[in-house]
């Protein structure tokens, strides 16, 4: 084979889409009921908008993101995440003019260029969140919900919410000095990255893979902690809200998400079967992005699912979907006449809504019950030359054997009863 899909990229089959659009259909529900709206923005944006709104320090405006030059040498890149094209679209739009606040959902491919591996690709699925113009405790608590309740309609178990408050730039910055204090001693057995990180972003030491079981890391100084007034206040809300809900979280400091734009609220889901790429959603408060891509001052809150980590959590729980792959009749037929007529009787069920199907390859009889089988077929029936002139065939269900005389004319209120 001369082709082969790009490196880090998948094709869905109709046996993983099923999968994927019971996920979806789920995921539209829920999001219905917590009454949010969907957003679609553009699959590329200029390639500014992400390295102000993701942060050029981060890893991937460093060195995850599809960006090319177009025909009028526009620099322009594949979106890697959503919430900076969210609200370049809430602000270009002037959303804010209007009650807030916004409740904004997405579902849809995301680009970075990672090494592959299990739960990491460059072209995958996020569904997530985002809810504008309020700092109400109670929206971070509703998200996290939201998400939850998303993974256990799928029967996930086992999962853990990690909850930490990254503050705001006030409470950062003493911090970040407590930080660079702390970390002083330990810097030549800090990573590489890391040892760039203590002068550029050192609180993104915290959450380094390589770093984060070693030693010196289990007595860093929390954020949570030391945190300014206001934003002890928000973060006591946040768990008094989880707690009104029973969600269990485990307060972790480490956790410090990838984005600058962060304030406030952290969290993340995991599901530890996952192995190394074990977070299924994450998200936070970032209250400082409108300021930085569009000079207003609009809080914020939201979170990102990944939808291959979600079917990877399914899979590795052995969680059968309930997943109806079936039709509800197929039309075996003998003779060319016979396929005319079951051509048009499949058109008349068709425009009733029924799942039908018939045989386009001129198999035999046998070989046409073989096919309804493998197509899951609920009932079938027989056309041939005695059928078409008696004007009655017999529906089989074909689970049970039960056979009735059906009159062709009346095949499609038959059928409509069968299956209702
Ligand atoms: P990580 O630390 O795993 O790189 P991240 O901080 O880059 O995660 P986010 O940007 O917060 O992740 O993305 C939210 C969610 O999207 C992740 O929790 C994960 O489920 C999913 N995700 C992120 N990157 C990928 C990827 N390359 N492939 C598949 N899923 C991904
Ligand atoms: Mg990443």
């Amino acid at each position: 084979m001369k082709y082969q899909a790009p490196r880090g990229t998948n094709d869905m089959l109709p046996q993983d889409t099923a999968n994927w659009q019971y996920l979806e259909d789920i995921a539209k529900e829920i999001f219905s009921t917590y009454n949010y709206q969907e957003i679609r923005t553009p699959i590329f944006e200029q390639t500014a908008l992400f390295q102000r709104g993701i942060g050029e320090a981060t890893d991937i405006v460093e060195k995850e993101m599809y960006t090319f030059e177009d025909k009028g040498d526009r620099s322009l890149t594949l979106r890697p995440e959503g919430t900076a094209s969210v609200m370049r679209s809430f602000l270009e739009n002037k959303i804010y003019g209007q009650a807030q606040p916004t409740k904004y959902y997405y579902m849809g491919p995301m680009f970075r260029y990672e090494r592959p591996q299990s739960g990491r690709y460059r072209q995958f699925h996020q569904l997530g969140v985002e809810v504008l113009g309020t700092d109400d405790p109670a929206v971070d608590a509703e998200i996290i919900a939201l998400g939850m309740q998303i993974l256990e309609r799928l029967e996930l178990d086992d999962l853990e919410v990690r909850l930490n408050s990254v503050g705001c730039p006030d409470c950062r910055s003493q911090y970040r000095d407590k930080l660079l204090d702390y970390f002083k001693p330990y810097l030549d057995q800090l990573c590489s990255d890391c040892q760039d990180r203590y002068e550029r972003n050192p609180l993104r030491i915290l959450d380094c893979k390589e770093d984060r079981d070693k030693e010196f890391m289990s007595d860093v100084p929390k954020l949570y902690e030391e945190l300014c007034n206001e934003c002890e206040d928000h973060f006591a809300g946040v768990q008094e809200y989880l707690d009104l809900l029973d969600i269990d979280y485990i307060l972790d400091a480490t956790l410090v998400r990838g984005l600058d734009y962060y304030t406030k609220t952290a969290f993340e889901v995991i599901y530890k079967g996952l192995g190394a790429q074990d977070t299924v959603f994450g998200g936070g408060r970032y209250d400082g992005l409108a300021q930085e891509v569009g000079g207003r001052d609009i809080p914020g809150v939201g979170f990102a699912m990944g939808m291959e980590r979600v079917l990877l959590t399914v899979e590795e729980q052995e969680i059968d979907l309930a997943i109806d792959d079936s039709i509800d009749l197929f039309i075996t037929t003998i003779g060319e006449e016979a396929k005319k007529a079951a051509f048009s009787y499949l058109y008349q069920l068709r425009q009733a809504n029924l799942k039908v199907e018939m045989d386009y390859l001129g198999r035999s009889v046998s070989g046409q019950m073989k096919h309804a089988d493998r197509n899951n077929a609920e009932y079938s029936i027989i056309l041939g030359g005695n059928e078409l002139e008696s004007g009655v065939a017999t529906i089989k269900n074909m689970k049970t054997g039960d056979q009735e005389e059906v009159a062709l004319d009346n095949l499609v209120n038959k059928m409509k009863e069968y299956v209702k």
